[in-house]
């Protein structure tokens, strides 16, 4: 038998995106990392259609190349059908460029980049029963037919939308299914089609292994007690879009899970906390969830590091449900106004109706982390839009404005913000004004509000220059002054 330490900093329960990339930062930030899965990789996964940021986050974790591999799907244009009457076509060029992957693959590289990190990989294993005693977990994982105790003073639970029970799940939008099947790629372009219809929308597209996958979304209580096969069948019929598929399909051959979106009740409960789908659910029609698993998983590693190196306990929990919450209401918000956008949404079908229109239902059980989701769930969304200024060259301004004294706008305010410095969650003093869309903690790389600490009454833009140049670079101080003054933050008359 392997030997594995049997004391963690932290330990996963899951090896999907979220999980593993939890453990490449946690790695990466020095702490021991154990990792339960309870499959044997490749594993089949759905969820292939990477949006474009999922770029950004592999090269940050060191594992860029893997999206390299030549059986993966680039530049694929779009062919959708919702708005309008007609279908629009969006070339590869006008849409910002995607990746279909073989997840079962992606998953099993990227447990392996973080194996050779150091990661302690149990698998297959389950985890079977968790206490928490005096600040430290006591976990017992069945290894094959061994049962063997770890302990850990965090587990996070990244087991997927499967993870948790029903009574321990706030849903963010209606009951919703999905229901799919698969035909050779000859069968259809070499596009990805979306279109809407009166009772859901159905999604199409080149999956690796040539073939093509074609997905039909609907409403749970539209399918109770009725054929499933006879339903999806009928939905492609309605479709356009689909039309080449149509009579070619094979009932037998469907595959469907439940879609509804989520957030868990009790994210972070002593220490056991949950990452990616095990925390919240996305509605498919973004085609995000891996790429928002994976933000929030490294969201949620630099508040645990903010958490056992420098003891901030509450700093490390409110930033991360600040960071569910905000991730949510944001989601949320932005598939309810895209079913409004649908051309069906306008007449009222039920659908669409109860997609863009849905409001939370009350919980008898709620606590502070549900009533302070529940309160920004239901805040009327913002209309303050802020008009970007147009580029100022800098060295002209700064002429102009040498020997004019510095005015702060009286519209000024600040407030105190989450700030990720270093590897570190720090509460911070924000800029506050009508002319930002956020409040600002940074500019560039460097924080504004011990620059502003600096202005003293009647001083020049010259002279502040000077003084600024004193901890930055000249040109930087010369930028912080002109993205102020063009803000009207700083003003000089
Ligand atoms: C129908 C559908 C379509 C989707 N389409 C897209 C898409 O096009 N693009 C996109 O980005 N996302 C899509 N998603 C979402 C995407 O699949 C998920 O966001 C992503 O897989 C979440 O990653 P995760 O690591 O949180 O969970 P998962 O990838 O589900 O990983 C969880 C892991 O935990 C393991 N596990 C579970 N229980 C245990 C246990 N008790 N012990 C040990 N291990 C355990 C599982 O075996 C699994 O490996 C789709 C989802 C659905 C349902």
């Amino acid at each position: 038998m392997r030997s594995f330490p049997e004391r963690f900093d932290i330990l996963i329960v899951g090896g999907g995106p979220a999980g593993v990339t939890a453990a490449i930062r946690l790695l990466d930030l020095g702490h021991s990392v154990g990792l339960i899965e309870q499959e044997i990789f490749p594993r089949q996964q759905i969820g292939e259609s990477l949006s474009p940021g999922i770029r950004n986050i592999f090269s940050y974790l060191g594992a860029g190349e893997l999206l390299d591999d030549n059986h993966y799907l680039n530049n694929i244009p779009a062919r959708v059908h919702w708005e309008t009457e007609r279908a629009v076509y969006i070339s590869a060029e006008q849409r910002a460029s995607g990746i279909v992957v073989d997840r079962g693959m992606l998953d099993q590289q990227l447990l392996e980049l973080a194996r050779s990190k150091g990661l302690h990989v149990f698998q297959p294993a389950k985890l079977i029963s968790s206490l928490y005693d005096d600040g430290v977990w006591k976990l017992d994982v069945k290894d094959g037919s061994f049962i063997r105790t770890v302990f850990s003073t965090v587990v996070f639970d990244a087991r997927g939308r499967k993870g948790s029970l029903l009574h321990e799940r706030l849903e963010t939008a209606p009951p919703s299914v999905a229901i799919w099947t698969h035909v050779p790629a000859q069968m259809m372009p070499l596009e990805t089609r979306i279109e809407a219809i009166d009772e859901g929308w159905l999604w199409g597209s080149p999956v690796v292994g040539n073939r093509y996958r074609v997905m039909a979304f609907t409403d749970s209580d539209a399918v109770k007690g009725k054929k499933l096969s006879a339903h999806f069948l009928a939905m492609v019929g309605k479709a356009g879009l689909f039309e080449a598929v149509d009579g070619q399909l094979h009932g037998d051959e469907l595959q469907t899970c439940p879609v509804t979106s989520f957030i868990h009740k009790e994210p972070w409960d002593r220490q056991f906390i949950k990452i990616g789908e095990a925390a919240f659910t996305l509605d498919p029609l973004s085609s995000t969830g891996v790429e928002k698993a994976m933000r929030f998983a490294m969201q949620t590693a630099v508040a645990v590091h903010t958490l056992l190196r420098y003891h901030e306990r509450s700093v490390a929990r409110d930033f991360y449900e600040d960071k569910l919450i905000e991730s949510a209401v944001n989601h949320a918000r932005w598939t309810a106004a895209y079913y409004e956008s649908s051309r069906f949404s306008k007449e009222n079908h039920a659908f669409w109706y109860k997609r863009a229109n849905f409001q939370l239902s009350g919980s008898k059980e709620s606590n502070d982390f549900t009533r302070q989701f529940s309160q920004k769930f239901s805040q009327p969304l913002s209309v303050h839009a802020v008009k970007k200024p147009p580029a100022i060259p800098v060295n002209p301004l700064m002429d102009y404005l040498r020997d004019k004294p510095v005015r702060l706008s009286p519209r000024l305010t600040y407030s105190d913000e989450f700030a990720v410095t270093g590897d570190r969650v720090e509460i911070k003093r924000a800029l506050n004004h009508p002319a930002l869309e956020n409040p600002v903690v940074y500019l560039n790389q460097t924080e504004l509000n011990p620059l502003l600490g600096q202005l003293s009454e009647g001083v020049t833009y010259g002279r502040l220059t000077d003084i600024w140049s004193k901890s930055l670079r000249r040109d930087d101080a010369k930028k912080i002054i002109t993205f102020l003054w063009s803000r009207a933050i700083f003003l000089s008359d």
